[in-house]
């Protein structure tokens, strides 16, 4: 109990449907009477079980895991839209980590993507639902915030001198980190060099901006603009070809003289030349007696084609791509904060993402009370809440179900717990 789980956490995508919401206490399926049980989760005072972490400083406070759909009132796409129960983009194919460290073309197809959509993804501001959590910390009912979002959000509303600790599981847009290097660049640097190496791409940015299409509040305009929005902050107009999309090499690299960064005069990253192999003597008078042996000997092999290590100088978002392992620290760390939180509060998630699912079935499994505020259906929704209301109690006393709004939920739940000591 308590020991950090050996195995991976990767960051899978979840496509499967989902059950409709479970609502406990049946009075949760209204505003007031969700808030009036999100008090009782948070100020009842709990008997731990024999599987809960030992009492120690910071026991009795809550952890808070969010999601996608803290962010949608800031503008931002989530994956399964207001009801939760269906993809948005039921052909968004979202790019794996294998693929951008393999493949220029790949790359190119993502910061491209990337290019268009950072000005949503910037001009985002915290909602409500941002401020109430950084309330709740403020209030001192927070253990730690564990987030799946990488939009930086709850960064600007949570205490800057609280020693509350805030886990981006997932990473963040707002730098990039060389893979050769580990060197860090903000985000903002990076998209001004994309403008200044992609005039066109550029033009075509402002031509969005222009119609509105990137302006809209509302992700299902967009969507009928013809643009597809993701949280990941990427944007994908259909019918585009992303080769001719450039971008720049690590700039640290590049000014350490590494002499294997390959880049244009405008300092974009570029392929190595192709490589031929030397054709083997002992088999050349055969290769040569064959025309399609000769063809083979003498095609150039993609450097590209070899996916490890990267080829030098490859920036790449900060963010946990999906098919990317969490790093251990970080895993191990909102393993921590499960373990040393009284009960878990998940908000704006379907917990879609494995990495996700494992922290609050973690949480669940040691006999946590945990409550869901998520519109629509939560990934193993049976598995949490299933026997909760059974006659005997259930196996999990304090659950909180309900399916309603984040920005509304979690400000009235401030309110409500005004003047309450924990
Ligand atoms: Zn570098």
């Amino acid at each position: 109990m308590g020991a950090p789980n050996p195995r991976p956490l990767l960051r899978i995508p979840y496509t499967t449907a989902l059950p409709p919401p479970t609502i406990i206490p049946a009075s949760a399926a209204t505003l007031a009477g969700a808030v009036d049980a999100l008090v009782e989760f948070l100020t009842a005072t709990l008997p731990f079980s024999a599987s809960s972490s030992p009492p120690s400083e910071g026991k009795g406070k809550t952890l808070i895991l969010t999601g996608a759909g803290l962010s949608t009132p800031s503008g931002l796409a989530d994956y399964r839209g207001p009801k939760g129960t269906y993809m948005v983009n039921t052909t968004y194919k979202p790019i794996y980590y294998h693929e951008f460290c393999a493949s220029h073309e790949a790359r190119k197809r993502y910061w491209a993507r990337s290019f268009l959509g950072w000005p949503v993804m910037e001009r985002a501001r915290a909602n409500g639902a941002h401020r109430a959590v950084g309330e709740l910390v403020k209030g001192g009912w927070v253990e730690g915030v564990v987030t799946q979002n990488v939009d930086s959000l709850h960064t600007h509303t949570l205490p800057s001198s609280s020693p509350t600790p805030l886990i981006n599981l997932h990473g963040t847009l707002s730098t990039l980190t060389c893979l050769t290097c580990a060197s860090s660049l903000p985000r903002t640097t990076f998209q001004q060099t994309l403008t200044s190496l992609n005039p066109t791409w550029t033009t075509f940015q402002q031509t969005l901006q222009t119609t509105g299409a990137l302006s809209t509040e509302s992700p299902s305009e967009r969507a009928a603009k013809g643009l597809r929005t993701n949280p990941d902050g990427d944007v994908d107009v259909p019918g585009l070809s992303y080769t001719s999309f450039r971008y720049p090499a690590c700039p640290t690299c590049v000014s350490s003289k590494n002499a294997d960064v390959k880049t244009d005069n405008e300092g974009a990253w570029i392929l190595p030349e192709p490589i031929y192999p030397t054709p083997d003597p002992a088999s050349s008078s055969s290769a040569l007696s064959s025309s399609s042996a000769t063809t083979t000997a003498l095609s150039p092999k993609s450097p590209d084609a070899h996916t490890t290590p990267p080829l030098p100088g490859i920036l790449k978002p900060s963010v946990i791509m999906f098919g990317e392992s969490i790093p251990g620290p970080v895993k191990q760390a909102a393993e921590r904060l499960v373990d040393s939180s009284a009960r878990l509060l998940v908000v704006g998630t379907s917990l879609a993402t494995y990495s996700a699912w494992r922290l609050v079935k973690r949480a669940r499994d040691q006999g946590k009370p945990i409550a869901v505020v998520n519109m629509g259906g939560v990934r193993g929704e049976e598995a949490l809440f299933g026997s909760v209301c059974e006659e005997d109690g259930g196996v999990v006393e304090g659950a909180v179900r309900c399916s309603l709004p984040a920005e509304e939920v979690l400000p009235a739940l401030v309110k409500a717990l005004e003047g309450r000591a924990r």
